[in-house]
């Protein structure tokens, strides 16, 4: 039996994973309600403004655009239409703990002629390429077998009869199975920093390079392939489009109010509670909470323990991020900047097998003025700079780790980033630890990018977009599948849209 209301769907959540499946689902006609905790929708692609600054809290790479075309083609609009996008290139700036710089380009071409000059002799120009064309096919065999459908596990992804086929076959082997994401990338680019800079792919899903799968070395390709883009209003853009596409479709939006519980009739979804007590009778739900925390604290009971049996669920890397107005922008800034720990090794092992802050950590740099000058009053810079550390651990308060830590990354910004006088040019100042990211977002241990893809055979399994355990639960968002970032939790939105679509256990609206 589906819920009372055979027509009503709930949204639990309205990050770009709910976002996307409000707006997907409503464009397909069905009849949509929006439930969010927080006063604001877009989750962590929030914004902060402040004497005159406005940063991007979350969020701040945009890759992948042609995900964000598919959602706003769902209701025939066009992109560009509803985005002012700029595609910035050079992609990032590498600043290096010996005081090199590399940029990195979005062509090949460019990129092997970057590294000629930064590495003279090493045959780094043709490793590069090789890297590259091998990323390029671990991202078609993403296409074909991973993105836009529901997949749990790899027997969601080849079906028994098609794991016999010859192109299926090598398809499986080009994925190296069993080999990390770091082996592969030190196999094609010996030159440490150039694999210290391709290593850190994995950050965009929280995850270490030790740790990782090879399968995601696909990330190269897919940010060079259709390139980084910043659309003009920040990322937070991006949920504001989002939000007025889903109110134009006829979205009914419920910001500051939470959820509670999802209602169940035996294994079958009937409706929801809210935190305030008010019962809605849905047919369906999508949840863009936390998936962890979905099964743990909304669902409960058998459920959640059939969940909890299922796998290991490991959060991704969380994050302290600083916010820093500056009356006087750096000109040796990119948009993008990375400016590298002294070792590799050393930073992801102390932040993911130790759970401890990176002594010497990555920080990376975002300065958005240089392609939007409106973010700072004239001649400023609103300066944001993101180090990932462990996700929360037992015992580490963040309240009196962040002073100490303020220091080692000004120091780290100062000397290998160039920044020495930074602290002279700040005006404005605000910070976010793993502790406000755990409490702001309702995420799992304050993890900034969901499940962590560790695992060199399952890593890049999260689960599944339609529940197995609750008929009429489906799941979007950073820790479903495909995974944690805009692209990807833009794309579980519609995933899980799809599926509740496909299912047919929701009536369509009648109006
Ligand atoms: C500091 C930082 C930097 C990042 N940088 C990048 C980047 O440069 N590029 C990139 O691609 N990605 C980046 N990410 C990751 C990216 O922001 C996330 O993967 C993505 O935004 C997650 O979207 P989501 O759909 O999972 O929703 P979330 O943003 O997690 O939002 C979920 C929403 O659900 C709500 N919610 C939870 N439980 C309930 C409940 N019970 N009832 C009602 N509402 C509930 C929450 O309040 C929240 O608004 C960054 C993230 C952070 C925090």
């Amino acid at each position: 039996m589906a819920g009372t209301n055979r027509e009503a769907i709930a949204v639990v959540g309205g990050g770009l994973g709910g976002l996307a499946a409000a707006c997907t689902l409503a464009a397909r006609g069905y009849k949509v309600t929006l439930f969010e905790r927080n006063a604001w929708l877009g989750g962590k692609a929030a914004v902060l403004r402040e004497q005159g600054f406005r940063f991007d809290m979350g969020p701040t790479i945009l890759t992948v655009p042609s995900v964000l075309r598919r959602i706003f083609g769902e209701a025939g609009r066009t992109l560009e239409d509803e985005l002012d996008l700029v595609r910035l290139d050079p992609e990032w700036r590498c600043f290096f703990e010996d005081g090199s710089r590399l940029d990195l380009a979005e062509n090949t071409e460019r990129m092997c002629e970057n590294l000629r000059v930064f590495a003279p002799g090493d045959g780094i120009d043709s490793r590069y390429r090789s890297f590259m064309a091998d990323s390029e096919r671990l991202h078609a065999i993403s296409d074909r077998y991973f993105f836009w459908k529901p997949i749990g596990s790899i027997r969601d992804m080849f079906g028994l009869r098609d794991i016999f086929k010859f192109s299926v076959l090598r398809d499986i082997l080009s994925m190296r199975m069993g080999k990390t994401f770091s082996v592969v990338i030190h196999d094609f680019l010996r030159e440490p920093r150039v694999s210290q800079m391709a290593e850190h792919f994995t950050q965009y899903v929280g995850s270490s390079p030790l740790q990782s799968p090879a399968i995601l070395c696909a990330i190269a390709h897919m940010q060079t392939q259709e390139g980084i883009w910043y659309p003009i209003g920040g990322t937070r853009a991006v949920p504001e489009a989002l939000t007025a596409l889903a109110e134009a479709l006829g979205v009914e939006v419920r910001t500051e109010t939470g959820i509670r519980r999802i209602v169940l009739s035996g294994e079958t979804v009937t409706g929801i509670e809210t935190e305030s007590g008010e019962h809605v009778d849905v047919a369906a739900v999508v949840s863009n909470a936390d998936t962890v925390r979905t099964h743990r604290e909304l669902l409960g009971g058998m459920l959640a323990q059939r969940f909890d049996k299922r796998r290991d669920y490991e959060p991704a890397c969380s994050g302290v991020v600083m916010y820093l107005g500056l009356d006087k922008a750096y000109d040796h800034l990119l948009h993008h900047n990375f400016v590298f720990s002294r070792d590799p090794v050393e930073e992801f092992e102390t932040i993911y097998q130790r759970g401890e802050p990176a002594p010497d950590p990555t920080c990376y740099v975002c300065a958005p003025g240089l392609t939007e000058p409106a973010v700072a009053p004239e001649g400023g810079e609103a300066l944001y700079v993101l180090v990932h550390t462990p996700h929360l651990h037992a015992g580490q308060d963040w309240r009196s780790m962040y002073p100490t830590y303020r220091k080692v990354i000004l120091e780290k910004l100062a000397r290998t980033g160039g920044m020495k006088d930074l602290e002279k040019r700040i005006r404005f100042e605000a910070m976010l630890t793993p502790a406000d990211i755990h409490r702001r977002y309702s995420v799992l241990n304050g993890a900034i990018y969901g499940l962590a893809s560790h695992g060199r055979f399952g890593g890049a399994f999260k689960p599944s977009n339609r529940s197995p355990d609750a008929t009429g639960l489906y799941l979007a968002g950073g820790s479903a599948h495909p995974g944690p970032g805009m692209p990807m939790a833009l794309m579980s939105g519609w995933i899980a849209a799809d599926a509740l679509d496909r299912d047919g256990i929701v009536a369509k609206s009648a109006s």
